[in-house]
């Protein structure tokens, strides 16, 4: 980008997999619109949506989470009980400094917390980065013969891995960089968070909601 004053619109989003009879979420986006109001987003409620591929929230197995930054954690309090899967650090982060409601929920539900690596359910592949947050996370899985990479915030939009360059917000530079560079030279298909491209490439589902796989 030559000037970087230019006013980049992106998106706020999550991920939601069906795998072996279980429902996944990967991150929770958040419904806070006095937040969103911060952040200068304009908010729209995808619970409505949801129920055409999800009957009940609380039927959600598993919620997997790459880090604790607010539009990823903050809708957590939706789901009844699942599994929840999260870094150790990013742990530790939330028991500090999400909501009450956060807390109260990372503290009832049965978690994994993560130091390195951990495959959930034979196909994905949770593993620590730690460059956009000390405990900010990915999710690798294969498919037809494609790799994915669920990316966090380890990168924005997938230019940033098609083009090789790291984000501008990060703990640890090198951690990101590492993690960008050897998705890119590997190939590897990036699904991020903030990425308006996601929702024009693939097919619509409804307003909200696009089928990638
Ligand atoms: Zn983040």
């Amino acid at each position: 980008m030559n000037n970087s004053e230019e006013i980049v619109k992106i998106s706020w989003s999550y991920y939601i997999a069906k795998h072996n009879d279980k429902t996944i979420f990967i991150d929770t986006g958040f419904r806070d619109e006095t937040v969103a109001n911060q952040w200068g987003i304009t908010f729209t409620g995808v619970e409505t949506e949801l129920r055409n591929i999800i009957d009940n929230l609380n039927f959600v197995d598993t919620v997997i989470i790459t880090h604790s930054h607010f539009d990823h954690i903050d809708n957590l309090d939706l789901f009844d009980t699942p599994e929840i899967i999260i870094s150790k650090l990013d742990y530790d982060i939330a028991l500090e400094k999400c909501s009450q409601s956060i807390k109260e929920k990372l503290l009832q539900c049965n978690v994994v917390t993560v130091e390195n690596e951990y495959i959930y359910d034979n196909l994905f592949r949770f593993k620590v980065i730690g460059g956009h947050s000390n405990g900010s996370s990915v999710v690798y899985f294969k498919l037809d013969n494609n790799d994915y990479v669920i990316t966090g915030d380890e990168c924005y939009w997938c230019d940033n891995m098609i083009s090789n360059r790291p984000i501008g917000i990060y703990t640890s530079t090198e951690n990101n960089e590492r993690f960008i560079n050897e998705a890119h030279q590997n190939g590897l298909i990036p699904l991020p968070f903030h990425d308006l491209k996601i929702f024009d490439q693939n097919s619509v589902i409804s307003k909200n909601i696009v089928r990638i796989l």
